[in-house]
């Protein structure tokens, strides 16, 4: 690349990162934050597909896509309904959403890696899930859908679906990692 155009691509891409950060914090800001006790809460069925339930599609896709998130649940936004948004991986970085999603298969291939929460801010802890799943559901739109996941997306999408039982990756690691998440996620005490 010409020198010319990587300052202006170092410029444009030091605006832009100033002006993600900004986004980021700002969706963070409105992603349920542990302790907070709705994240422990059961998300109940959707029974209605109109333009509300759209409406909400589209805040979490774009709230996803401001905190660099690759999959955010109803429920980490204080919405007790079972859905939940995910980046498939698939072409056009297509951001499905999955509405009473229901896993129907599920590989006895277990994997353990770390995994974050942007309601668990700087908590990264190991996680087993299972390598690949079958998950079906609705879309927005009522459709029946259904994705066989493995790897990374399949680990998003059992994560996402945790979150709609109220199930966090503090409770799926070991006892001692857990004990550091806890440390990490303790409110620091303020003096003066
Ligand atoms: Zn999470």
């Amino acid at each position: 690349m010409p020198a010319v155009g990587e300052i202006e691509g170092q410029i444009r891409e030091q605006e832009l990162d100033a002006e993600r950060q900004a986004r980021r914090r700002l969706a963070l800001a409105q992603i349920r934050q542990y302790p907070d006790p709705v994240l422990r809460m059961q998300a109940k069925p959707v029974e209605v597909f109109d333009d509300e339930l759209r409406r909400l599609v589209e805040r979490m896709r774009s709230l996803m896509a401001d905190a660099s998130g690759v999959g955010l649940a109803a429920t980490q936004l204080g919405i007790l309904q079972r859905l939940f948004v995910f980046d498939t991986g698939e072409d056009d970085d297509e951001v499905a959403a999955l509405v009473n999603p229901v896993i129907t298969q599920r590989s006895d291939d277990v994997d353990v890696d770390d995994e974050g929460c942007l309601s668990l801010q700087g908590v990264l802890t190991p996680v087993e899930r299972a390598l690949r799943i079958r998950i079906e559901g609705r879309n927005e739109r009522g459709e029946n859908v259904s994705y066989e996941l493995e790897d990374t997306t399949a680990r998003t999408a059992q994560h996402e679906l945790d979150h709609l039982d109220g199930v966090l990756i503090i409770d799926r690691t070991t006892p001692e990692a857990r004990r550091e998440a806890l440390a990490t996620l303790r409110p620091r005490v303020v003096l003066g």
